[in-house]
């Protein structure tokens, strides 16, 4: 039987996202910046970003895989849908569930340094620093966790789970 530790409530991470927010703003003031969010996982997350974010912003999406249905990453990334406009001049700012190995982010960062954009940033919900394989850069973090597998808030296992409004560790139970 498998349990589902709370690890962060969904009050906690609203006022986390709030503070978040208070901290990115500043720097997209008047500048239309383009959230990108990273499917599926990011979907909630971005979301509640924007909102708390407050000003002029558009939104877009990427979708990559690195996962099957395991809880381990293969090392591989797949591009399977690109963004719909060009990125050329664009602000961008990449929404992550969580960082992990950084084979994810190292490889969008590297397609997307092709495209001109005016400036790329990083903000990931969540951080898992201890499993880190590239160095990659995270401009903002939610919250740093420990090298357990996690899920709610937009993040699955085996696609389940996504809906939780908190972030969770399954466990055996
Ligand atoms: P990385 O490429 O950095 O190893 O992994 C990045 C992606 O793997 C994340 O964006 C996320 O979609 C998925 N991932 C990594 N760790 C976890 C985890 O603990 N739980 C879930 N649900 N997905 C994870
Ligand atoms: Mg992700």
């Amino acid at each position: 039987m498998k349990g589902l530790r709370v690890i962060h409530t969904a009050e906690e991470i609203r006022e986390r996202i709030a503070a978040l927010a208070d901290e990115i703003r500043p720097l997209y003031a008047e500048k239309n910046p383009l959230l990108l969010g990273v499917l599926k996982g990011s979907f909630v997350f971005l979301a509640d970003l924007a909102r708390a974010l407050a000003i002029p912003l558009e939104v877009d999406f990427v979708q990559l895989g690195s996962y099957g249905d395991d809880t381990e990453s293969s090392g591989f990334v797949r591009f399977d849908h690109d963004v719909e406009r060009p990125l050329q001049g664009r602000h961008v700012l990449i929404v992550e569930d969580i960082v992990d190995t950084g084979h994810t982010l190292r490889f969008l960062m590297g397609t997307l340094s092709s495209r001109d954009a005016a400036s790329v940033r990083v903000v990931s919900l969540l951080d898992k620093p201890s499993r880190r394989l590239f160095p990659v850069g995270v401009d903002f973090v939610g919250f740093t966790v420990p090298d357990l597998f996690v899920v709610g808030y937009g993040m699955d296992h085996a696609q389940a789970y996504r809906h939780l409004p908190d972030v969770c560790v399954v466990e055996e139970a």
